[in-house]
């Protein structure tokens, strides 16, 4: 079965807000939640393609992914979505129900999640990546210095002296969780809120790590190896999964963001794939031809101008462009002719053209294969 777009499974349009969005999604979930559908395929379906959707459209990464690319592009090396269970969909709830991240247990039969303590992630690092066109066009391998937190190497982490110097949190039992009835739009449920004596780590450090001084965590000067795949666009941002700062006292690190910048070429222009070069030549070459050199991605490459070439003739190099982001190959180079005009004359070089202006094959006569703009255009554009 052919996937549905995201927008029209919530029901909203492509410029809806994070609100709007937040609100249909709600809507459904209440509408298809199993609890309310007992053994109903289609509304546990219906649940499901919601959650996907929401889980996509409220990151805003992943959202622009989505719009650029559709549904190939959740699947591609960026990370994405697709296959959510029902524990993803019920730890969306907290952010969508509001309320302490708890799990709906009546789902679950009221034993509750298992599971424990929350793992918690820490923040994501933000950097900014220069790109020059060649390195866009074929790929780079970047080295590059980041400052990023570490696990604290004196105490492992944890934050304790010797890694050792801490207790179980008496209010939750180590569990990092309290049990708490709500009421919400679903009526009365069981719902787990952070602990507050510990704040969910379960355990309490009762002697600070010397090193650290309790958070766990070292700056560290690193260098990270990024692939950066060939055709990136600037502003396009890759992530790096664990390569963002560990949290204060343990837990996974987050993720290291790459912004990619793309650096203008002094003379040749990006057009997608393509890239685009303005050759000017004088009007003798033109008319007499000439054999001239022109810059590409990869050096310099010699062309021909053929005698009787036109200001405004397109010439195509192909396979010299930007190779595609998704593996569709790579673009041309194309070289827009343009015939230039002496702007100023001796009066030896006037006499000469005044020689000329009247010859017959100096007037223009364009014949069915001097095509105007808008034909050339539609040519080598489509
Ligand atoms: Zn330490
Ligand atoms: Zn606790």
């Amino acid at each position: 079965m052919a996937k549905r777009d995201y927008y029209e499974v919530l029901g909203v349009s492509k410029g809806a807000s994070q609100e709007e969005i937040k609100k249909a999604y709600r809507k459904l979930a209440i509408k298809f939640h199993p609890d309310k559908n007992p053994d109903d395929h289609t509304a546990e379906e219906k649940f499901k393609e919601a959650a996907e959707a929401y889980e996509v459209l409220s990151d805003q990464q992943k959202r622009q992914r989505y719009d650029q690319f559709g549904h190939q592009g959740m699947n591609g090396g960026f990370g994405g979505g697709g296959g959510m269970n029902m524990e993803d969909i019920f730890s969306q709830f907290g952010d969508i129900f509001g309320g302490g991240g708890g799990g709906f247990e009546s789902f679950f039969g009221g034993a509750g999640r298992q599971g424990g303590r929350r793992t918690r992630k820490g923040s994501n690092l933000r950097i900014k990546l220069k790109l020059n066109l060649e390195e866009i066009a074929n790929g780079v391998e970047k080295k590059i210095k980041v400052k990023r937190y570490v696990a604290c190497s004196t105490c492992g982490g944890n934050g304790a002296k010797n890694g050792t110097e801490m207790q179980t949190c008496g209010s939750c039992q180590g569990s990092g969780q309290v049990r708490k009835v709500v009421n919400t739009m679903l009526g009365q449920m069981v719902s787990t809120a952070t602990c507050p004596t510990c704040n969910g780590e379960g355990r309490i450090v009762t002697k600070n790590c010397d090193a650290c001084h309790g958070s766990g965590r070292e700056l560290q000067e690193e260098v990270i190896t990024i692939n950066v795949p060939a055709g990136v666009m600037d502003g396009m941002q890759l992530s790096m999964s664990g390569k963002g700062n560990v949290p204060e006292r343990g837990g996974v690190p987050g993720d290291l963001l790459i912004q990619i910048e793309e650096e203008e070429h002094p003379s040749l222009k990006r057009d997608g794939n393509n890239v685009i070069f303005d050759q000017y030549i004088s009007f003798i070459d033109a008319a007499l031809g000439a054999d001239i050199e022109v810059p590409t991605i990869g050096g310099r490459v010699k062309i021909t101008i053929k005698p009787g070439t036109q200001s405004g003739e397109i010439f195509r190099l192909r396979g010299k462009g930007v190779k595609d982001i998704n593996g569709y190959g790579k673009g041309d180079q194309l070289i827009h002719i343009n015939v230039w005009t002496p702007k100023t004359l001796t009066s030896d070089e006037r006499a000469t053209l005044e020689r000329l202006r009247e010859a017959n094959n100096f007037k223009p006569h364009p014949g069915k294969s001097d095509k105007g703009f808008f034909e050339k255009v539609k040519d080598y554009f489509q």
